[in-house]
């Protein structure tokens, strides 16, 4: 396949914002494609060249991906700043470089093929010399581009394609062009997808083989399975009515989600929620895990929390985010902020995938297979079928250092929901029961200049959910406060590589932020309650019309959300079921009131 192909198609894409067009656009692309370039265009697509899971970085930076436009179009490196100042897109200056170099069509057009090979070229060159390795592959390839090739080249490389395709929206993609398009057919394809987060291994096999094919793809120890996802109800009486009367409660630790693979060997591989590898961020777990679980291969799932290292008692969950994403000065931080990996789950135990199993088998086949020890231990639990239990339960819980209970269906088909949020998993926090004290983890799409104190900075921020049904973001707070200084410090360095000058598509918000951002960074914040707002478009017309959802008193909690991607955020979809819940208990007697009948 010819890569002008590809880029045409990114073109009409970025030209639209209508995610029907979009699917439309998509499924004419990928229809002709075969193996093994499908999984090229889909990976290319999504602005990566691997599964997310592999962690496959480019580590091409700004002034490298200048040094190799000006080198293939004979331009100055300043010229070539200069005319990208502007629109901060390198990716158009390199399109206007290439249109004034005006020559015949390169002799040999670039295929998807040798752009896929050039550039996973880039990613793997590595150590000395490898900066001028990539800038010689990239002057390769822009040799050989025309300037819409030449643009979306550079863009990828710089990680801002911005052609806004999503899973979601490739997912429908697949469906329409391989299969009928019907609902069934989506359901099975992402299912299939959710237990190999691989889209490219997914389509690989729907193309050669049908929907049919899609059975074959399992479970594998090293390739992450997408984590299940809970609901929630605001009383424990609501959580046990919602499970029939029975349910599974467990410590509701607070802390990191870890999904472990241990293969037979005791080689471990530890993925987060977002289905990054952790493994060097945690040596002790990587070091216990096989001795705690011998029934290898083996993936279980788990709660890693920072305990104290004399008592075994939890900590909060603030120290271990300070081990997430650090690879230096590891022992000092290991002996200071010991962890333990409280497991909740088994999918897979001694080769044999169990997902599919009702949840009391899954937790049987846990306490039995696990030998605990000063790192891996079992997530509490008790079985309760009554208020009075489950509070009882929760104080425990609360006490022993948890934020509250997560209950499980113990029903027949309860097994392990790969990727989907449901209500076999019901979490529940103590503090859901006074106003609307659960956090919401929004996306920044917008940031706004600070004034007085802030002046130079950044000083407030444009927030959306997620609505996944429209792959949209939705705006639905500005947050300003709850930012230490050296929180907002922080925040212009982890919003650089998300700023655009035009408001991003998938973006709806009524206000104008004075830098629009890229849906990328998410942080966690509370308010006070949520209302009704012109200005946002949250679930817009839900309640009111013309209205959207919105966040009154937001306030930062301190907690970025680095193991959630930007579609992991709350949705607004969630967002909704929280005000509903909100008006329901703003409607119910207050139990402290007096009664006004006697
Ligand atoms: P979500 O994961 O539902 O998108 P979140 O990441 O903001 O939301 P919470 O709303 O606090 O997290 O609750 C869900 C998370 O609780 C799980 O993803 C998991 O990391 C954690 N957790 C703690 N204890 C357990 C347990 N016993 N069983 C399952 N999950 C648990």
């Amino acid at each position: 396949m010819r890569f002008r192909e590809l880029a045409e198609a990114y073109a009409r894409l970025e030209a639209t914002p209508k995610r029907l067009e979009m699917r439309r656009i998509l499924v004419e692309l990928i229809r002709p494609i075969r193996p093994p370039d499908l999984a090229r265009v889909l990976y290319l697509s999504q602005g990566m060249l691997r599964p997310e899971y592999e962690g496959v970085e480019l580590g091409v930076a700004d002034s490298l991906a200048r040094r190799a436009v000006a080198t293939a179009t004979g331009t100055d490196e300043g010229e070539v700043a200069r005319r990208t100042k502007a629109s901060g897109d390198l990716g158009g200056t390199t399109a206007e470089l290439l249109e004034a170099r005006s020559r015949a069509e390169a002799a040999h057009p670039l295929t998807v093929a040798t752009v896929y090979e050039e550039l996973t070229t880039i990613a793997r060159a590595k150590g000395e010399g490898s900066q001028d390795e990539k800038v010689r592959a990239l002057v390769d390839l822009l040799d050989r581009a025309s300037p819409l090739e030449g643009k979306f080249l550079v863009r990828f490389v710089l990680g801002t394609l911005r052609v806004g395709v999503r899973e979601m929206t490739i997912l429908d993609a697949l469906a329409e062009a391989f299969a009928d398009g019907s609902k069934a057919a989506r359901a099975r394809i992402e299912a299939a997808f959710n237990l190999s987060s691989d889209l490219g291994l997914v389509a690989g096999a729907l193309v050669e083989h049908g929907l049919d094919g899609l059975d074959a793809i399992g479970l594998e120890v090293g390739r992450p399975i997408r984590p299940m996802l809970a609901e929630r109800e605001p009383t424990l009486a609501a959580v046990l009515e919602r499970m029939g009367g029975t349910a599974a409660l467990e410590y509701k630790y607070d802390g990191l989600r870890v999904q472990a693979h241990v293969g037979k060997d005791g080689t471990v591989r530890l993925f987060s929620r977002r289905l990054e590898e952790i493994s060097a961020q945690f040596p002790e777990l990587v070091a216990d895990l096989p001795r705690a679980i011998r029934h290898r291969p083996a993936i279980v799932e788990g709660e890693c929390v920072p305990v104290d290292a004399d008592t075994g008692e939890i900590q909060p969950f603030q120290l271990v985010s300070k081990r997430r994403g650090r690879t230096h000065d590891l022992d000092r931080v290991r002996a200071e902020i010991p962890v333990c990996l409280f497991l909740f789950d088994v999918l897979m135990a001694s080769g044999r995938p169990t997902y599919s199993e009702p949840f009391p088998e899954r937790r049987t086949l846990l306490g039995s297979l696990l030998t605990p020890n000063d790192h891996v231990a079992l997530a509490e639990q008790r079985t309760v079928s009554s208020v009075e239990e489950a509070t009882a339960f929760l104080d425990e819980a609360i006490a022993a250092g948890g934020e509250g209970v997560m209950a499980k269906s113990v029903r027949e088909g309860s097994a392990y929901r790969a990727g989907a949020r449901g209500y076999w998993w019901i979490k529940y926090k103590r503090d859901y029961t006074v106003g609307l004290s659960d956090s919401i983890d929004g996306v920044v799409v917008g940031a706004f200049h600070g004034r007085g104190r802030r002046a130079g900075r950044y000083g407030a921020f444009l927030l959306a959910v997620y609505n996944p049904k429209r792959d949209r973001f939705e705006s639905f707070s500005k947050v300003g406060s709850g930012f230490d200084d050296a929180r907002l410090a922080e925040m212009p360095k982890r919003l650089a590589k998300y700023e655009t000058d035009a408001p991003p598509p998938e973006v709806e918000s009524g206000i104008v932020p004075d830098r629009w951002m890229r849906p990328g960074l998410v942080l966690e914040v509370r308010g006070a309650e949520l209302t009704v707002s012109p200005v946002h478009r949250a679930e817009l017309g839900a309640i009111r019309p013309g209205a959207g959802l919105a966040l009154r008193f937001p306030r930062f909690t301190g907690r970025f959300r680095d193991d959630k991607g930007p579609t992991e955020a709350t949705t607004s979809q969630e967002l909704l079921e929280m005000y509903r819940h909100q008006v329901r208990q703003e409607s119910a007697p207050d139990p402290e009131s007096p009664d006004e009948t006697t």
